[in-house]
């Protein structure tokens, strides 16, 4: 079983979707020294929460609140992050958004996969002119840090999104999702034609992924617990 050192805060990725934990890892383990990244499976924690919520900060929250609670006894200190994303279609009045995992209609009671959606999608699309679209992502933070009072928690979200266009086939064998049909404008590749380090380095992901270390930052300055000077004050 992992488990932290009193010195430590664990980083918990809030998801078992293993495309994502290999986008955020490298994202998230150069914040602080005292900072380590697991994922839900390196913890072993196998848990499927359903999405309920009607937004994407709902749900994202609900993901991070729900995993902070099962590991409150674990942890001493922590970190929970989770995502929610969505793919807004302008042409289809923001469908999919926040049901973009579901978007196709279920097979013998199973979700849809990565491709029943993509293709659902351009199915959806034909004869539609405007196929401008955005990805949106939500990001959740909840967490409990050491604080000169003995610890403090907190709760924030942050987002980042990226306009494109949905292609008339799919184009890129990298990525996943809808990556294939989604043309980021400013590069004129889908994202599916990017590896993962440039798709890292633009993605509405990594976008919200940045502002929500920021803003964990300014929550470690705040409380008087410079990321250079942990050690020293635990
Ligand atoms: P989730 O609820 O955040 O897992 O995302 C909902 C759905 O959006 C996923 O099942 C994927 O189909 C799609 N999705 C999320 N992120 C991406 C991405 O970076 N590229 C392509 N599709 C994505």
């Amino acid at each position: 079983m992992t488990e932290t050192s009193t010195n430590q805060i664990a980083v918990i990725l809030a998801t078992g979707n293993r495309d994502k934990v290999r986008e955020l890892r490298p994202l998230l383990e150069n914040i602080s020294p005292l900072f380590s990244v697991f994922s839900l499976n390196d913890i072993g924690l196998d848990v499927e929460i359903e999405e309920t919520e009607a937004t994407l900060e709902g749900n994202a929250l609900l993901k991070a609140q729900t995993i902070f609670d099962l590991l409150a006894d674990r942890f001493p200190f922590m970190v929970v992050l989770a995502d929610d994303t969505g793919l807004e279609v302008k042409g289809l009045n923001g469908a999919p958004g926040v049901y973009s995992a579901r978007y196709a209609p279920m097979s013998d009671g199973n979700p849809p996969t990565y491709t029943e959606n993509l293709n659902h999608l351009l199915h959806c699309m034909s004869g539609i002119v405007n196929r401008n679209a955005r990805f949106r992502s939500v990001i959740a933070l909840k967490g409990i840090l050491p604080s000169p009072q003995g610890s403090f928690l907190f709760e924030k979200t942050a987002d980042g999104i990226v306009c494109g266009t949905i292609t008339l086939e799919p184009k890129g064998t990298c990525g996943f999702g809808y990556d294939p049909v989604f043309m980021v404008d400013s590069t004129g590749k889908t994202y599916a034609e990017m590896d993962m380090a440039e798709k890292n380095s633009m993605s509405h992901r990594s976008l919200a992924v940045k502002k929500a270390i920021i803003t964990l930052r300014h929550i470690l300055e705040q409380q008087g617990i410079a990321h250079t000077a942990l050690n020293a004050k635990l």
